[in-house]
């Protein structure tokens, strides 16, 4: 019978596999419901984070569509992940097809398998859910017994080199909009599901918010550049809109975050205090696509701290966004948090990386009593001038002004995050950040008269990325990447006095060639994709998984037949005029304003934040019917209404230090 559990069959196999926990769910707040609890039309959901538990199980877009979908009485949701190779081996010796971890049901009896893409390097992790779970790999294959294959998250704001593998994709936020495809999918059950598999994928593509590959035909120029996207169906709209959740507040998921038995990368609950970015740093996918920034309220938040620390026992909480001194009551969070939790054993985190003194404030007043052991800061660009490219507006005395204050406070290290490869970027550029590296242990020795003090550079290659004013840019070439870390390397330990106190962390430009491709590439790149996870590939965000030369030798075979290939996607400069592969997928963002910012970046002309200046028409607000939405409320976090175990304690503690 469907729905049947297979962890029989599961079971043996895990004591021959490296961390068998990982794939036996059970986890606190998770949640298995009856096959048929909503009757003959539920509407079942495995969502898969393309990677291995530990990095999955946190995943907060997953934790909320879980259990968005687990409140309806006539939903159910199950999690899968990424299998190892080792247990992967096994389950195709013995014929045990890919399960949840919640019920251990095979992903192949469930109506949806939705995919949640942060990063293009789980593709091939989806190719093995896929066939380990029966599903045809290619959507053209699959029949009414087969899930639809859904895909969200970033990396779904250009779906078309996966476009021959999902049935569909939804850009944005995913609450509301997995709300609507289960309501869509429950009547089309109900009605006795008419017109078959097509038919659904018909309704869900003229809605506008879900794109159908299937539906639009792709053609080429001769030159290899598209000629045009258009759609090959009735009543399918040419572009597909993305999903903007308006009021956080309205959504204060999850309400009870999962709490892993096994080893997970975080071992914290967040809470999510805004969405959106406005600082529109040129290089930024996520905060191009998430627009217009969208914030919690300061008791929101609270509530939600309050009652995700009761529902999971976690003792650090951290306050997530893209950038989390930005909150515009962020001050009033942090020290309302900091005083409520004041002498008990939860700790407060704030991702953030802002260069500024304010910023400082927030994390010394999050660690009142604890150990400042490392802040990390983002100038992104080593130079200046290539911060003014970037629109990333620091200034070197501010990078020294916001250092020295962190040393002053007791902070020992400092971790700075550089990009390497940015548009119209020199050697020159990046040999800078050396000089900036000294500059920071000269000044933290002098304000905190140690020597012990540290600052450790990490640079990475820049990608450019769809939706965003870089779109068009040429990426720099793996071996350019490589040779100019490795003369910052050399300029980094030149100098005795310093170089000890330097560290010097980076990742080799190959990785970032096939990301590259991956993220701007059309639909001719599905079949690299396949080739490389036919030839073995798998978890490829793992570097000792990751085989350059396995994509090189697939894409040489792939693409050269087509007349492409990968330079073609990555190092070439894009032309205004050129068919992007993502043009009918709308982020919002008005393709006219994206080429006039990429223009002000190559003139090097910075843009304000429109969250405190006048809008500079991206097109987002007015496009999407929606508007900034920000504080101040004037609300403050107090009194106190903790609940349950500890109440005391933190009543007291909290009342001790309402100033
Ligand atoms: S501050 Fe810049 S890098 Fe950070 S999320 Fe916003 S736009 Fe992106």
């Amino acid at each position: 019978m469907s729905g049947e559990s297979v962890f029989p069959a599961l079971e043996p196999l895990l004591e021959q596999v490296s961390k068998p926990i990982q794939y036996v769910g059970g986890e606190l707040n998770s949640t298995v419901k009856p096959w048929d609890v909503g009757g003959d039309a539920t509407v079942r959901w495995a969502l898969m984070y393309p990677d291995a538990y530990e990095v999955g199980v946190p995943n907060q877009g997953v934790m909320i569509l879980y259990e968005v979908l687990n409140e309806r009485p006539d939903a159910l949701a199950e999690r899968t992940y990424a299998v190892w190779p080792d247990l992967e081996a096994l389950m195709r010796e013995h014929g045990v097809p890919q399960f949840t971890v919640d019920a251990h049901r095979a992903v192949g009896d469930f109506d949806l398998l939705g995919m949640s893409f942060s990063t293009e390097l789980g593709y091939t992790n989806m190719l093995t859910a896929l066939d380990l779970a029966g599903i045809p790999l290619h959507a053209a294959d699959r029949d009414e017994s087969h899930p639809l294959v859904v895909a969200g998250g970033h990396a779904a704001f250009n779906p078309e080199t996966i476009a021959d593998f999902v049935d569909c994709a939804v850009v944005g936020d995913g609450e509301e909009a997995v709300l609507a495809i289960t309501d869509l999918v429950g009547a089309w059950k109900r009605e006795g599901r008419p017109g078959g598999r097509h038919e659904l994928l018909l309704r869900l593509a003229r809605t506008g918010g879900v794109y159908v590959p299937a539906f639009f035909d792709v053609t080429y120029l001769p030159d290899g550049r598209i000629q045009r996207v258009a759609p090959n169906a009735p009543g399918v709209p040419w572009r597909v809109s993305k999903h903007t959740v308006m009021d956080l507040d309205a959504w204060p998921y999850p309400k009870q975050p999962l709490v892993p038995l096994a080893e997970s990368v975080h071992e914290r609950m967040s809470v999510e205090i805004f969405r959106g970015c406005t600082r529109g740093c040129r290089f930024c996918q996520a905060g191009m696509i998430t627009r217009p920034v969208r914030e919690r309220s300061i008791t929101g938040i609270g509530e939600m701290v309050e009652r995700g620390l009761a529902a999971t026992g976690f003792e650090e909480v951290g306050l997530l966004s893209l950038s989390s001194a930005d909150h515009s009551e962020i001050a009033e969070v942090t020290k309302g948090l900091a005083d409520r939790y004041e002498g008990t054993n939860t700790g407060l985190s704030l991702p953030s990386t802002r260069v500024d003194a304010f910023n400082i404030d927030l994390a010394n007043e999050l660690t009142r009593n604890g150990r400042r052991s490392g802040l990390t800061f983002a100038p992104e660009g080593g130079s200046e001038r290539i911060r003014k490219v970037i629109n990333k507006m620091v200034s070197e005395e501010d990078l020294i002004r916001t250092v020295a204050a962190a040393y002053g406070a007791g902070w020992r290290q400092v971790k700075l995050y550089f990009m390497c490869g940015l548009p119209t970027e020199t050697d020159e550029d990046v040999l800078q950040i050396a000089d900036l590296a000294k500059r920071v242990i000269e000044t933290g020795r002098e304000v905190s008269g140690r020597r012990d003090i540290r600052c450790t550079v990490s640079i990475g290659g820049f990608v450019p990325k769809p939706h965003t004013p870089f779109q068009w840019a040429a990426q720099l070439g793996a071996e350019e990447t490589d040779a100019r870390l490795a003369k910052l390397r050399e300029a980094i330990r030149a100098d005795r006095r310093y170089a000890s106190a330097i560290g010097f962390r980076y990742h080799d430009g190959k990785p970032g060639i096939v990301e590259g491709l991956l993220s701007r590439g059309d639909r001719r790149v599905g079949r690299v994709i396949e080739a490389v996870w036919r030839d073995g590939g798998r978890f490829d965000g793992w570097s000792e998984h990751f085989s350059y030369e396995r994509w090189m030798a697939a894409a040489e075979h792939e693409l050269t037949p087509q007349g492409v290939d990968v330079a073609w996607y990555t190092t070439r400069e894009r032309e205004e005029a050129e068919v992007l592969p993502w043009d009918h997928i709308d982020s919002g963002l008005d393709k006219e304003w994206l080429w006039q910012d990429w223009l002000d970046a190559l003139d090097e002309t910075e843009v304000d934040d429109c969250r405190w200046t006048p809008c500079f028409d991206c097109g987002v607000c007015p496009q999407m019917g929606t508007e900034i939405e920000i504080g101040p409320t004037g609300k403050t976090l107090l009194p106190l209404t903790v609940l349950g175990a500890g109440r005391a304690q933190m009543v007291e503690a909290a009342a001790g230090h309402t100033h």
